[in-house]
C-alpha cells in the first residue's frame, strides 16, 4: 500500500472512532479548533480509545484484569535480573512507566521508537524471554552476535567487537488490585504496550530483525500512523529540530512527543478539509442536531447509533478533499519515505 493512503486509512479510522466518542469533534473542525481537534486525536490514537467503543464492555473489563495480572509478573522479573546486571541495566519507575536502560554511563537521545503491541496474555511471557535474549544474544548490525559480558560489564559483538550497544524500553506500571478496573485503564489496552527508544537507525532495525522471532505473540493491530514492520510492531522517527521548534511555537507545549505531532497536524489536516465543504458540513450538522438532539435518560447505545449516522453523512463530502491534502502534504514528504525504506524492510 502507497504510505500516504495507509495514513489515509488510519487517519480516517481515527476520525470515526472520534466523531463516535463524543459530540464535540465535528464541532471542533468546523470552528476551526486546532487544539481541540489535536486533544481529541491524541486521544484516540494513544488510548486506544476505539477498543472500548467498539468492543464489548465485558471482554474489556476482562483484558485490563488479566493484563495488569501480566504487568505485575512483568514487573517482578525485570526488578529481580535487573541487579545482575547492575553495571549495564538500570530499571526505575515514574509517570506510570517502568523504564529499562541498558548501558547507563553512555545515554543518548532517541531518535527512533518501536511500538510493540503484545498480546495481553503473552506479555510476562514476552518480558521473560526477551530478557534472555537481549542479555545473551543481540543481532549486531554488522550481522553478528552479540552478548553481555559479565568481566567487561558490556554487551560486544564477537564478530565486529562493537560494545556501545544502547537502547532503552519501558512498559506501563501496574495499578494496585484494587484498581484494576476504572476509566483509566483504557491506556493499558493501549497499541503501543512496550515503547523502544534508540539512537540510531541500525540499532532499532537490529532489534526489530530480533523481534521479527517473537510475531506470534503480538497482536496483529499496529499503532496508527507509524510504520508496519509486521502486524504489531511500529516503528517512528522523532520529528525534526525545525518540527518541534514549530510545535512549540503554536502550542507552547513543550512536550514534543511523536503521537503529539501527528495528532496535531491530523487535525489542521481535517479541519482544511472541512472548510473546503464548509456549506455542506455545517448544513448536515445543524439537521443531525436537530434531528437527534442531546437529552437526559439516552443510553450510551442510543447516542453511539446517533453519531454513527452523523458520520456516515459528513465523511463522504470530506472524504476526496481530506485524502488529497494528506498525499500533498510536504511535512509527511519524510515520514512517507522512510515508511517505504520500512516496507523494503519487512519485506
Ligand atoms: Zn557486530
Amino acid at each position: 500500500m502507497e504510505p500516504h493512503e495507509k495514513i489515509y486509512n488510519e487517519c480516517v479510522e481515527l476520525m470515526e472512532i472520534a466523531t463516535l466518542a463524543n459530540d464535540v469533534f465535528i464541532d471542533n473542525a468546523i470552528k476551526g479548533s486546532v487544539k481541540g481537534m489535536a486533544d481529541e486525536l491524541y486521544e484516540v490514537y494513544s488510548k486506544a480509545k476505539g477498543l472500548r467503543i467498539k468492543g464489548s464492555e465485558e471482554k474489556f473489563r476482562a483484558d485490563t484484569i488479566q493484563y495488569n495480572n501480566e504487568l505485575i509478573t512483568a514487573k517482578k522479573i525485570v526488578e529481580a535480573r535487573a541487579p545482575y546486571y547492575s553495571e549495564f541495566i538500570y530499571t526505575k519507575d515514574d509517570d506510570h512507566w517502568v523504564h529499562v536502560a541498558f548501558d547507563k554511563n553512555n545515554y543518548k537521545p532517541a531518535s527512533f521508537r518501536l511500538y510493540l503491541n503484545i498480546k495481553i496474555f503473552k506479555f510476562a511471557y514476552f518480558i521473560r524471554n526477551f530478557w534472555v535474549k537481549i542479555t545473551n544474544y543481540i543481532s549486531c548490525p554488522c550481522g553478528g552476535k552479540a552478548k553481555y559480558e559479565s568481566y567487561e560489564k558490556k554487551v560486544i559483538c564477537k564478530t565486529c567487537k562493537k560494545d556501545d550497544f544502547y537502547f532503552a524500553f519501558k512498559f506501563h506500571v501496574p495499578l494496585p488490585k484494587t484498581e484494576t478496573y476504572r476509566g483509566a485503564m483504557s491506556e493499558l489496552l493501549r497499541h503501543d504496550k512496550i515503547v523502544m527508544y534508540f539512537p540510531d537507525e541500525e540499532s532499532a532495525k537490529a532489534m526489530a530483525r530480533t523481534l521479527k522471532e517473537y510475531q506470534n505473540l503480538f497482536e496483529p493491530k499496529t499503532m496508527p500512523l507509524t510504520g508496519e514492520i509486521f502486524p504489531g510492531l511500529g516503528f517512528a522517527i522523532e520529528p525534526t529540530a525545525e518540527e518541534k521548534e514549530e510545535y512549540i511555537a503554536a502550542t507552547g507545549d513543550e512536550q514534543v512527543s511523536f503521537g503529539a505531532y501527528i495528532s496535531r497536524l491530523m487535525g489542521e489536516l481535517i479541519i482544511k478539509a472541512v472548510q473546503n465543504k464548509r456549506v455542506q458540513v455545517e448544513l448536515t450538522y445543524k439537521n443531525w442536531k436537530a434531528k437527534y438532539p442531546e437529552r437526559m435518560g439516552k443510553t450510551d447505545a442510543e447516542r453511539y447509533k446517533e453519531r454513527t449516522i452523523l458520520y456516515n453523512h459528513i465523511y463522504p463530502l470530506i472524504a476526496d478533499n481530506l485524502r488529497a491534502l494528506i498525499a500533498g502534504e510536504v511535512r509527511f514528504k519524510r515520514y512517507f519515505d522512510e515508511l517505504a525504506e520500512l516496507e523494503r524492510l519487512a519485506a
